[in-house]
């Protein structure tokens, strides 16, 4: 039988026990004593009732039902327990004076109490969940109450409480559902809109100042008209490599749950990035030295996602540096988890280095890395933790706006995330920036 309803109170009197009966039979008898005569047979009948009282009251019984109208079998309160357990999440029942009658292991591992009879008040004082149980035992009222526990990271939870009846007694029965990764999510993608929305919103004030001034005052004037049409042009740019990025990061996102199945060479990707950047090398007289074996660096990934993490590290490497600078560009198979943050994170001693994502995957894998080194202003170590997260950048925190998006390495953070592989930074102010990447080896075929 599917217990799927917990149907309302009714005691059924074809499975009352033979005591029961037998007490009632007494308490009739006594009764009819009573009535016609003597003193005695009124003791007899308090008696009699009493030890009915007594039985009822040993038999009390929780009535379950598959659905309306099918067999109904009764069952122990202590038989409830094993119900409780099989909740995946932390069910209370609490009797009528607040006190916890049973519980589940998810209940006791997170609210730590091992007592049964334990007053609910001792582990749970939120006053809307005491005013529900309330309700449930009293007025047989279902309800849900959603409430914070203030901790390192808030935690939600949302309470059901529901009446359960037999005999003449209630109880409530309470279950717990943790509501902190949806409220998380939720307020993760409000921040997110927010911030695209603001993001977008800045240029576009820009392009409409422009509008306005190229249809005004500068309607009449050739060289201003160019300088302004020129400052649209940059502002319709960020605007555009806004929504690519955007774009991007949605769609990395969209498949960051299956692990890539390809095998990529990452020295190969990382020289087709160098050579199409070399006109920009160029202009710029930088010098970009790439250091990668002969050999193929097979890895488990997707070339064109590996292609972006380059081209990302490698575009800030060379925004950062001035003209006439040099950025250095290093891949290369090294070991394990530890090795290898060691040897592509752990070059310069003053450094401040921060994981910016470590691989759950077993610490045994073997991995490849590629570092790009710059010689940039680099980042404070205040800043280092928040690098990755979206729209971030060091300049708006420094009023020296450059005009990035703050999206390039979020997007590397959660390319490299689907790899199941680690990213990480070390810098220094004033000696420049190491960004480095990991994924794992392929196996030899
Ligand atoms: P963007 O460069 O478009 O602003 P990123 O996500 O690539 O966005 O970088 C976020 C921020 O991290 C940058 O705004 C910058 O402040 C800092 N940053 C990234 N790379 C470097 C680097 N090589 N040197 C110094 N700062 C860097």
């Amino acid at each position: 039988m599917v217990m799927n309803r917990l149907a309302p109170p009714r005691l059924r009197l074809d499975r009352l026990p033979a005591a029961t009966w037998a007490a009632a039979g007494l308490a009739v008898l006594a009764a009819f004593l009573a009535f016609t005569t003597s003193l005695s047979a009124a003791v007899l009948m308090v008696l009699a009732g009493a030890a009915s009282y007594w039985a009822l009251r040993e038999r009390q019984r929780f009535v379950i039902s598959s659905s309306p109208g099918d067999q109904i079998g009764l069952i122990d309160l202590g038989q409830l327990t094993p119900l409780l357990e099989a909740l995946p999440d932390p069910a209370l029942l609490i009797d009528a004076e607040s006190r916890i009658v049973g519980s589940n292991a998810a209940a006791r591992r997170q609210m730590h109490f091992e007592a049964r009879g334990q007053f609910l008040t001792s582990i749970l004082r939120h006053p809307d969940v005491l005013e529900a149980v309330h309700a449930a035992v009293r007025e047989g009222a279902t309800g849900a109450v959603e409430y914070e526990t203030p901790a390192q990271v808030d935690r939600h939870t949302r309470c059901y409480v529901a009446p359960v009846t037999w005999g003449a007694d209630r109880a409530a029965m309470l279950v717990f559902h943790d509501q902190t990764a949806r409220i998380s999510t939720e307020r993760m993608r409000a921040d997110f809109l927010a911030n695209a929305s603001h993001e977008l919103r800045t240029p576009l004030a820009s392009l409409t100042l422009l509008i306005e001034t190229l249809a005004g005052p500068a309607r009449d004037d050739a060289a201003d008209r160019d300088r302004f049409l020129g400052m649209m042009q940059i502002q319709a740019d960020r605007m555009r490599r806004l929504i690519d990025d955007l774009l991007s990061l949605s769609r990395i996102e969209l498949d960051e749950h299956v692990p890539p199945s390809d095998r990529a060479d990452l020295a190969a990707v990382a020289r087709e990035v160098a050579d199409s950047l070399s006109p920009l090398l160029k202009e710029r007289k930088i010098n970009l030295d790439l250091n990668a074996p002969a050999t193929p660096v097979r890895v488990v990934g997707e070339r064109f996602q590996l292609a972006q993490v380059v081209q990302n590290l490698v575009d800030n490497a060379v925004k950062y540096t001035p003209d006439g600078g040099a950025v250095r560009m290093e891949i290369a198979a090294s070991g394990d988890r530890e090795e290898t943050s060691a040897q592509a994170g752990r070059r310069w001693e003053e450094a401040g280095r921060v994981a910016l994502l470590t691989p759950a995957a077993a610490a045994n894998r073997s991995y490849a890395f590629i570092r790009v080194e710059d010689a940039g202003p680099g980042v404070a170590k205040r800043f280092l933790p928040r690098l990755g997260e979206r729209f971030f950048r060091v300049e708006r925190e420094t009023g020296s706006e450059r005009g990035g998006t703050g999206l390039g390495l979020a997007i590397v953070k959660h390319i490299v995330n689907r790899h199941r592989g680690g990213f990480l930074v070390e810098s220094q102010p004033g000696r420049g920036s190491a960004f480095a990447a990991y994924v794992e080896l392929a196996e030899e075929d």
